[in-house]
């Protein structure tokens, strides 16, 4: 049965290496969690099984460009697959869901965020589901690295929404996060299923470079064969830029790829690389997911990768055709102080987490809270407060009740008018009042909902069933803004202290863990035996051959990453510097934010004082966050 499907429905002769295995398991009702490289195959792991279970298929993808690729590929190949995105009309939605309602739809894609709607949680509570798919489940390791707080609440989900089953995804996960995805979803290890990592047509190359000679460099790696399909990797928008116009002065037909592009034009060069009317691509990482260019020749890191697993992702673009591909690392330690300040900048404050802490044993039962703002007053970076709000959920102090948009502003479809006539009675003198209660401005109408309970008692959960319903009928456009996330406090017997140390301690260890893994980075590049297998060691891949013969480490040539000597500091200049910043905040700053606003890493509060503008900002950017912290320390007890 799953060999005619895989015949008549996908197309495909045989099935890959470990797809057999992911398959069959999840046909036999286990969990299973399936680690192949990018490229391997994982989506048709649950594609296929999707067509021959009884109901639905939930897949949870981090990204929305990754979704569209797979929505593509499933519709092409006549199979009912659809999403739920915000890129969708109401119509669209709607239409999704009453295909979900009706089982007609075999798969529904959804970001995690799309859970913690609540409506969107009561829809799916009433749709049998087969099966739930987490791709690039890495994600909810904390030991991975990308990392997403929402991701800890999915094995929550499962569980509530009583899914039988659960498919992980991933092509990066070293033994830390397999073990992590194991527990969490109580998948034994007969049903973990890692493919091979090693690829015997990668050939790596670690080339010790200095800043000034890179530009060079690259430029005769390209030369050697200009013609090759090479994407050449960046950290900075601005270094892609540079990058491609210098390769195109020396004729090389290159473009610059990146986040800041317009999504068309993005497209358009993608495109171009696909179809080889250009060669070359600089890029940085925004490029690549559900890049399907099969004889990519060459990978450039121009820059350091951000960690080991990112030059896995990147170098696994290449030789997809099994054809000898070449993968060069053109390497200094002068960007290692930008990755770990990326580090630095996400661990809170104590005072700042303390603040957090105060706030919600203030607002105990019922705590709200809108991440934007409270980012801005705690001086917490919104990801980090997110998972530090993950964290406190998870130590039961917190428990999330349902999240509502504190603003709602619509816009007439029908006539005002007309929409009133359509009631009768109390609900008619409802209905007025919520539309005398959103003042109009051009075509758009605010919703006042304080207005309303006091002029006519009526509740503020009313009115948003009501408008909701306007909405949904097609009388009016509604859009919300400003989501507003409410949770009940749940434990408070703990003392605040307590629960202060412990968070802090989290975070710290993070950070400790986060800039651990940039040392074991440089540690990999510089290593003085094989880079393969080492790699695939790292992703727990132990069938990699002791020497491959085909890297830099077994050519002979040990890599040592030169380092910048970065000059002694007199440390009176820091004292202007310094007070600059005290004197648009307070003295009592902590000796981190001095730091980081040295180091020019930005927080909501640095961002608030405009620190951007001042003499000191990432004046010592050049310089180890520990080293400037010492400096701080000392000018500041002075
Ligand atoms: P991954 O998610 O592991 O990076 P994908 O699921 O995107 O990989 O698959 C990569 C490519 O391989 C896709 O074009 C897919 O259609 C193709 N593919 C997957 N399985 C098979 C198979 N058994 N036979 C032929 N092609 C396959
Ligand atoms: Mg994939």
């Amino acid at each position: 049965m799953i060999e005619q499907t895989l015949k008549q429905t996908f197309g495909f002769d045989s099935l890959r290496g470990g797809q057999q295995q992911v398959i069959d398991t999840v046909m036999s009702g286990h969990s299973c969690a399936a680690i192949f490289p990018t490229g391997a195959g994982k989506s048709l792991c649950y594609q296929l099984p999707a067509l021959h279970l009884p109901h639905l298929t939930l897949v949870i993808s981090p990204l929305l460009a990754l979704m569209k690729d797979q929505l593509s590929f499933l519709h092409d190949k006549g199979i009912a697959a659809a999403s739920i995105d915000s890129s969708q009309d109401r119509q669209q939605t709607q239409q999704v869901m009453a295909d979900a309602r009706s089982g007609q739809l075999k798969i529904l894609m959804i970001s995690v965020e799309r859970l913690k709607n609540e409506r969107f949680r009561q829809f799916i509570s009433q749709v049998p589901i087969s099966l739930l798919v987490v791709d690039e489940a890495h994600c909810i390791s904390e030991w991975g690295h990308n990392f997403r707080p929402d991701y800890l609440k999915i094995p929550h989900y499962q569980q509530t929404l009583n899914i039988p089953q659960t498919l992980l995804l991933t092509a990066t996960a070293t033994s830390d996060v397999i073990s992590d995805m194991q527990n969490k979803f109580a998948i034994s290890s007969d049903n973990t299923v890692v493919t091979g990592f090693y690829r015997n047509n990668l050939d790596l190359s670690i080339i010790p470079s200095e800043q000034q000679d890179k530009l060079n460099q690259l430029n005769q790696t390209i030369q050697a064969s200009p013609l090759s399909p090479t994407i050449v990797y960046v950290t900075l928008q601005h270094t892609a830029e540079y990058l491609a116009e210098q390769l195109q002065q020396t004729g090389i037909s290159a473009l610059a790829y990146h986040a800041g592009l317009e999504s068309q034009n993005r497209e358009y060069i993608q495109q171009q690389f696909m179809t080889g009317e250009i060669n070359c691509i600089v890029a940085t990482i925004a490029f690549g997911m559900g890049v399907d260019k099969s004889d990519i020749r060459r990978v450039i890191h121009f820059d350091l990768p951000k960690s080991i697993e990112n030059y896995a992702q990147e170098i696994g673009r290449a030789g997809r055709d099994g054809q000898h591909s070449q993968c060069i690392l053109l390497g200094n330690k002068d960007g290692l102080n930008t990755l770990n300040n990326f580090v630095y900048g996400d661990t809170p404050d104590r005072e700042s987490i303390e603040y957090v802490v105060k706030e919600i044993y203030q607002h105990s039962p019922m705590w709200e809270v809108q991440l934007i703002r409270f980012s801005k007053d705690s001086n917490i970076r919104q990801l980090p407060l997110k998972t530090l709000l993950v964290y406190l959920e998870l130590e039961g102090v917190i428990t999330p009740k349902y999240s509502y948009f504190s603003d709602y502003r619509f816009k007439f479809i029908t006539q005002k008018q007309q929409i009133i006539d359509k009631f009768e009675g109390e609900r008619r003198l409802f209905v007025e009042s919520i539309f005398t209660c959103s003042p109009q401005a051009r075509t758009w109408c605010q919703i006042d909902f304080d207005a309303l309970w006091q002029g006519f008692h009526a509740e503020r959960q009313r009115v948003v069933k009501a408008i909701d319903y306007f909405n949904e009928q097609g009388w009016i456009e509604l859009e919300s803004k400003q989501i507003t996330d409410v949770y009940q406090v749940t434990d408070i017997t703990r003392s605040q202290s307590e629960v202060i140390d412990k968070l802090d301690l989290l975070f710290k260890n993070k950070e400790k863990a986060e800039t651990v893994r940039l040392t074991e980075m440089i540690g990999f590049f510089e290593s003085d035996t094989c880079l393969s297998h080492r790699l695939a060691h790292y992703f727990s891949d132990h069938n990699a051959p002791q020497a491959c013969g085909h890297c830099s480490a077994c050519r002979g040539i040990i890599a040592s990453l030169p380092q910048q000597v970065n000059p002694p500091i007199d440390l009176s200049q820091l004292i202007p510097w310094i007070e600059e910043f005290e004197n648009a905040g307070s003295k009592s700053l902590t000796h981190e934010a001095l730091t980081r606003m040295l180091c020019g890493i930005t927080t909501p509060l640095s961002t608030k004082l405009k620190a951007k503008k001042m003499g000191g900002f990432a004046r010592l950017e050049q310089y180890p966050f520990s080293e400037v912290l010492k400096m701080v320390q000392e000018v500041r007890k002075s």
